[in-house]
């Protein structure tokens, strides 16, 4: 049966150059200038996933991201790659949203896309990382959900049987569809977008929403935390040199050691 999948993704600041970023003294705020976006790289596996199931079983792919009108940029991407549209809820009542409000226009844009029998994201994000909007979003739009997925395969034509990585282990969970399922980096190997690819998507919709999105029941988002501090951490090192023979030294080193209570 065809499968309608809705695929959430984020624009973050390039890990690679996370070493940038760095704090304004005065306002607390985080300085990203600068520094490159894409796409946040466990949310092109939830994309691949996503163009893996309707190889199998036919369907569309929808990938929608909420973001400043840069994360356009992602959505090409994500076309590129394969996706048949893109949504983007952009707004600036959306600057500043913690996870419970960016879940919350996640879900109204995806209710706004239409009907939707899978919606898959990554399992966090690397810049917030706070592996929140998943469940939170699974919860406005009242589906059961499922995180850190290593596996899906589909059962019959309204069930998803998940694996789902544990401490230690994992667990084997089904899950009835419509669902949410956030994904591991190990599930599958993304593909890049190739020159077809990018000229395909030049024929592609990108769908825009505000914060009219909400007319439907009138609510507004709002962030019920708010961050009260933000500091850089720092890494000290106390280093002393111990000289002399091997074996003194090995002996010293142990000594210190145990009364650092190491081991
Ligand atoms: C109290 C608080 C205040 C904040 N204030 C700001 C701020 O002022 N400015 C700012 O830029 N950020 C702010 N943030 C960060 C912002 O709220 C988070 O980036 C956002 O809520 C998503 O949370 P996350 O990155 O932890 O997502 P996670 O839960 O770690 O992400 C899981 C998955 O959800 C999906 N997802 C997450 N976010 C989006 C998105 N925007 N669009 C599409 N899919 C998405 C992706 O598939 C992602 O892989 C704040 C966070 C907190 C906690």
């Amino acid at each position: 049966m065809p499968l309608n999948v809705v695929v959430c993704i984020k624009q973050v600041p390039d890990p690679e150059q996370f070493n940038r970023i760095t704090l304004d003294p005065a306002t607390g705020a985080i300085r990203r200038a600068g520094i490159p976006s894409i796409t946040n790289p466990l949310d092109r596996h939830a994309m691949e996933e996503a163009l893996l199931i309707r190889q199998r079983c036919g369907g569309t792919v929808s990938a929608i991201t909420m973001g400043p009108p840069q994360s356009r940029k992602i959505l090409e991407d994500a076309l590129a790659m394969g996706c048949d549209r893109g949504a983007i809820l952009c707004d600036p009542a959306f600057a500043g949203a913690d996870s419970l409000a960016t879940a919350y226009v996640l879900s109204a844009g995806i209710r706004a896309l239409g009907a939707f029998d899978l919606v898959l994201c990554g399992n966090e994000s690397v810049d917030g990382a706070t592996g929140q909007v998943t469940p939170q979003l699974a919860e406005f739009l009242d589906i059961p959900h499922v995180t850190h997925a290593r596996k899906i395969t589909l059962v019959g034509e309204k069930a998803a049987l998940v694996e789902r990585v544990v401490e230690g282990g994992h667990l084997r969970v089904e899950v009835t569809l419509p669902a949410a399922i956030s994904v591991l980096k190990g599930i599958n190997r993304y593909r890049l977008p190739t020159a077809m690819g990018i000229m395909a998507a030049a024929d592609r919709e990108i769908v825009e929403y505000d914060c009219f999105v909400f007319e439907a029941d009138g609510a507004r988002p709002e962030s019920p935390t708010r961050v009260s501090e933000v500091f850089e951490s720092s890494l000290k090192r106390k280093v002393k040199m111990l000289s002399g023979k091997p074996e003194a030294v090995a002996r010293e080193l142990l000594k210190r050691l145990r009364e650092m209570e190491v081991f």
